[in-house]
């Protein structure tokens, strides 16, 4: 089956596959992935692609000239572990959010603020989704995958994972490698059984819900208030509304050692540590929007004919206006890299992954 991958992307960009599998049973995943074996004897070469829902994937108009599997596994299964806790694991196909009110619906509490994200379950450990305070890596226990290295499926305990800001040991075996190590079969959190949100961090979400932070509410307010303060960035996919074809945010915020190389007037935020929860000392977070702004590109920037342009409600969502190619994209990014880079002398780094194109 020869496709263009821009029908599987948020983007809605991207050329064809040379082959395109579906795996919609666990066999057919495993399968496949034992059917492409990785040798790091040869040279590191993006030699399969696994996607998901698309929705942080940057194709390049050429396409993808390997293997390309779509990943469309269900199941959820639950058992309690405790008095006040459930396991719950879902397949890698399972779409996040659905699999968010899902669990709220079910009675458990800890997901709700990740509530509006687009994609599939299998791919939140891979970047440590996060948003409005919480990341997944809080609520995972364990990761199920094929490591195509070892050939054998491997059960990854969080601390393996070795979760940072939008990254993970998956995360960087990929970017080491060139291609894929690892493909997540399930994923298996613990959720508190609960009514009562996880106390509320993110001080923009605490004004919209009126509480103090550190409050809790119950979760299925959270999800609303969520979903209702996302779908006012552009950040709920709507294939009508063109400032959500897009990877969500397309830069990670900078990390730095010495508060010092940051713009004095930018914001500053703690780093913590994914699992503890704890501050990391000696290192601080700024914002990329912030900087993005402040380099002079405004919402809607767009350069050349315009068919690709920032969200004009978020700067850090680069977006295809209908008639975008990837080119443009990247055209774009390159513009607002350069920017940033010019006037703060601090280099953005993207959060999606770019297959057979790069900056
Ligand atoms: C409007 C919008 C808003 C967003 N908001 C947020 C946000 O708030 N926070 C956030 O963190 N992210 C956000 N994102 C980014 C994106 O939704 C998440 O990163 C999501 O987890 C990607 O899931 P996916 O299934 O679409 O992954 P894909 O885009 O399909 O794939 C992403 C990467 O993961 C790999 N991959 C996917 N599934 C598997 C698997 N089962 N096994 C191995 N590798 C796999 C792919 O090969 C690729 O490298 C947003 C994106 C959009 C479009």
């Amino acid at each position: 089956m020869t496709k263009d991958l821009a029908e599987f992307t948020t983007f809605h960009l991207g050329g064809p596959a040379a082959k395109l599998h579906i795996g919609e049973t666990r066999d057919e995943l495993v399968d496949f992935s034992r059917d492409h074996p990785l040798s790091l004897s040869a040279q590191p070469a993006a030699d399969v692609l696994f996607i998901g829902g698309g929705s942080n994937l940057l194709v390049s108009d050429s396409g993808f000239d390997a293997d390309v599997c779509v990943i469309a596994t269900k199941g959820v299964t639950m058992t309690d572990t405790s008095e006040t806790e459930t396991r719950v694991t879902a397949e890698a196909g399972e779409n996040w959010d659905e699999f968010v009110a899902f669990t709220l619906g079910c009675g458990l509490s800890g997901l709700e603020a990740l509530s509006g994200i687009p994609g599939s379950v299998g791919a939140t450990p891979i970047q440590n989704v996060g948003a409005y305070g919480t990341e997944v890596a809080e609520l995972i226990t364990s990761v199920e995958v094929f490591d195509r290295l070892a050939g054998q499926i491997r059960h990854l305990s969080a601390v393996e994972l070795e979760f940072g800001y939008r990254t993970s040991a998956l995360k960087r075996a990929q970017q080491r490698t060139g291609t894929a190590q690892y493909l997540v079969l399930s994923v298996t959190f613990d959720l508190n059984r609960s009514p009562d949100s996880l106390p509320v961090r993110y001080a923009q979400l605490a004004s919209a819900l009126d509480v103090e932070i550190g409050e809790s509410v119950p979760a299925t307010l959270v999800r609303t208030s969520v979903i209702s303060l996302r779908r006012s960035k552009g950040m709920v996919v709507d294939p009508g509304d063109h400032d959500t074809w897009s990877a969500g945010s397309f830069f990670t915020n900078p990390i730095v050692d010495d508060p010092a190389e940051l713009p004095a007037e930018a914001p500053r935020y703690p780093v913590t540590d994914p699992l503890s929860g704890s501050t990391i000392e000696g290192r601080t977070k700024t914002s990329a929007a912030w900087l993005i702004e402040h380099a002079g590109f405004s919402k809607g920037f767009s350069v050349g004919e315009g068919r690709a342009s920032l969200s004009t409600k978020h700067t850090l969502a680069l977006t295809n206006r209908g008639q975008a190619a990837t080119e443009d994209v990247l055209e774009l990014a390159r513009t607002v890299v350069d920017g940033v880079n010019e006037k703060f002398g601090i280099v953005l780094e993207p959060e999606p992954t770019f297959i057979a194109c790069s900056l």
